[in-house]
């Protein structure tokens, strides 16, 4: 059995991880809404990482025996006004989510929890990521989203995004 500690604070990333993929989704719903079907793809895809998460946290307390308990997702609540919004508040977002993680670890790390430390691994990884590739998108969005022609063509490029399953397998 893990750590009760340990254990609570997996439970609340199952919701985090699902919470993420609510939030990504209305991402997405705001740029299909605006035209730009290529960044409502990507976030769309995001929201399916997201969900994945959120399947691997459940599926790793489920391995260990203890019990999940689903609660309620929040409401996604972010302004979202201009195109650029989105992307500051996925990288705001990621930002968060890291250091839950980081939280998680640590509280595993203080009861010398070698195995959860082990899953968390990929996680920390994959957040290293996420924020390389938010942070990526302010960037591109900065250089190019003020022409249209170069709108056009980074929607073109975020629309070639495909859906691929986690490399972490419980
Ligand atoms: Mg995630």
């Amino acid at each position: 059995m893990l750590n009760e500690k340990v254990a609570e604070l997996l439970n609340i990333q199952v919701n985090k991880e699902f919470y993420s993929a609510y939030l990504y989704l209305d991402f997405s719903n705001y740029y299909i809404g605006q035209g730009l079907e290529g960044f409502g793809n990507w976030y769309k895809i995001q929201a399916q990482e997201e969900r994945d998460h959120a399947m691997l946290f459940m599926q790793y307390l489920q391995n260990n025996g203890c019990k999940v308990t689903l609660e309620a997702i929040d409401k996604p609540d972010k302004e979202l006004k201009e195109f650029a919004d989105p992307l500051h508040a996925g990288y705001e977002h990621e930002q968060v989510v890291t250091g839950l993680i980081h939280t998680i670890y640590e509280a595993a790390h203080e009861v010398k929890d070698f195995r959860t430390m082990q899953f968390l691994d990929w996680f920390v990884k994959e957040q290293g990521e996420e924020e390389a590739n938010a942070e990526g998108l302010i960037r591109k969005y900065e250089l190019f989203g003020s022409d249209p022609r170069a709108l056009y063509m980074l929607d073109s490029e975020l629309g070639a995004r495909v859906y691929s399953a986690p490399s972490l397998v419980l």
